[in-house]
């Protein structure tokens, strides 16, 4: 599907007053009738449809270019929509909502009739949250209707922090965007199966492990997070994600990045280095680009996919990224940039 126009609704979330604007009612309107709608999330914006009308998802996944076997998560307002959606909460699953509801939380849980089934890729179980950030529970409560909404970017690229980088992938692919400016926590949510005793982590996200053993105790992680050759529990593990254009090598020793920039640049290419604000001085590079401080991995998060983007604005050929302590939130930028490097 091609749109002539898509259609962009700036607001301004710093006010809390976004329930009651227009252009919110509009966007919740067009996906409560079909539409595929960009909105932002406290993660990345997402790109939502109706998650219980079938044509409306198919058009997410045509947008994306998403493979049909991934299966999306469901976004809605407030705990009530659950009930419609999903059976079996477990006690722990109900500790994890009073605890992160509204936030970078996803649960998956077995699901009930009714879902589009290619929410759920054909899978038994559906995946779902409710996001922590104003205008997405504005554009939710007025579509009505629990959202299916991946990442608003094509599939493979990095995720999009900024409307603009919404509008850069999926121009008139989408029928619109609603502009509220950079997201939050910057990646993407925590994915955790509470189908089983256990609980099991799919995806690392803003919520860590940590906080989350510290509200039900123990929990597993899916060992296809360490190592390459298990196959992932959660099927959008397996692809190529987040990556820029350039190709992205991680770099253990940040003391070897400036003799290999030198290397390439001799050898003709355009060359990046990702970085911190402590350390960007260190380098010289055609790009030095610092994804906030070291110091504060949250901001790190934040600007991660921004910086990636920004090297294929300038057509860099290669990136040496430094790597970062897989504590907190690390261990979600380090599972991203590694699936990045293709890793
Ligand atoms: P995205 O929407 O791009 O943030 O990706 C959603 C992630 O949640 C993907 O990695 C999916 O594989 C995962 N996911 C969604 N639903 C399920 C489910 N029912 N079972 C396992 N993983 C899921
Ligand atoms: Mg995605």
């Amino acid at each position: 599907m091609s749109y002539k126009q898509t259609k962009m609704w700036t607001v301004d979330n710093s006010e809390d007053k976004s329930r009651s604007h227009a252009e919110l009612k509009e966007a919740g309107l067009w996906i409560k009738k079909g539409e595929v709608v960009a909105f932002p999330t406290e993660t990345v914006y997402g790109l939502g449809a109706n998650a219980l009308d079938e044509a409306a998802v198919k058009k997410i996944f045509a947008a994306k270019g998403r493979p049909s076997d991934n299966p999306l998560i469901v976004h809605i307002a407030n705990r009530q929509q659950l009930a419609e959606l999903v059976r079996d909460v477990s006690a722990k699953a109900n500790m994890l909502m009073d605890a992160f509801w509204p936030g970078p939380l996803t649960l998956i849980f077995h699901k009930k009739a009714g879902i589009a089934p290619s929410v759920t890729a054909g899978l038994p179980t559906v995946a779902v949250r409710i996001p922590n950030h104003p205008v997405a529970l504005a554009v939710l409560a007025e579509a009505g209707v629990p959202v299916a909404a991946p990442s608003a970017n094509l599939s493979g690229k990095p995720s999009p922090t900024k409307a603009e980088h919404v509008y850069h992938d999926l121009a008139g692919r989408i029928a619109g965007v609603v502009d509220g400016g950079l997201t939050g926590v910057g990646v993407e949510s925590t994915v955790l199966d509470c189908t089983s005793d256990i609980p099991v982590l799919y995806r690392p996200g803003g919520v860590t492990k940590e906080h989350i053993e510290r509200v039900i105790g123990k929990i597993e992680v899916d060992p296809a997070l360490h190592r390459n050759d298990e196959a992932p529990r959660s099927p959008g593990m397996k692809y190529t994600h987040y990556a820029p254009k350039g190709e992205l090598i991680l770099v253990e020793d940040k003391s070897l990045i400036q003799a290999y920039v030198d290397n390439e640049q001799k050898r003709g290419k355009k060359v990046g280095v990702l970085t911190t604000e402590e350390a960007k001085e260190d380098y010289r590079a055609d790009s030095v680009i610092a994804c906030g401080k070291r110091e504060q991995l949250e901001t790190v998060a934040t600007h991660l996919y921004g910086s990636l983007r920004q090297f294929d604005h300038e057509g860099v050929d290669i990136i040496f990224s430094e790597i970062f302590p897989e504590e907190g939130v690390g261990v979600a930028i380090m599972n991203r940039l590694s699936k990045a490097a293709g890793k």
